[in-house]
């Protein structure tokens, strides 16, 4: 059975293959290619890799260039792991479901989206 390591990361239940890294001794994370296969949070949030290279939108909390993810200022860092949340307005996901209006019996006021059990 391969080794995970399992993460909550604002609503989303992230399970990251490990990989046992033979030159260090330890075992090293294999983190998903989240814009392949983006994953959102319920606000529809983008999770990405810390690493991932800056989108139009970033802007380091210092002014200097913003070179990825872990940089920018929207970003929102999950300790221990390169895995983070984007924050920006304009890198929200909307589900299209979203968009419809309700009809009378399905007047109700609660939406889920994009959130659940994720493996990878
Ligand atoms: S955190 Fe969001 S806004 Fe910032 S560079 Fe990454 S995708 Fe763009």
């Amino acid at each position: 059975m391969k080794k995970t390591r399992r993460y909550s990361i604002e609503g989303v239940q992230l399970e990251i293959p490990l990989h046992y890294d033979e030159l260090t001794g330890k075992e090293i994370e294999i983190i998903p290619d989240f814009i392949e296969n983006p994953v959102y949070t319920p606000e529809g949030c983008p999770v990405l890799f810390t690493g991932e290279d800056a989108c139009e939108y970033g802007e380091s909390p210092g002014g200097t260039p913003c070179i990825d993810c872990g940089a920018c200022r929207f970003y929102r860092q999950m300790p221990g792991t390169l895995i983070g949340v984007c924050g920006h307005q304009q890198k929200r996901h909307i589900s299209s479901t979203d968009k419809v209006q309700p009809t009378k019996e399905d007047d109700k006021d609660e939406k889920t989206i994009g959130s659940g059990n994720i493996k990878f």
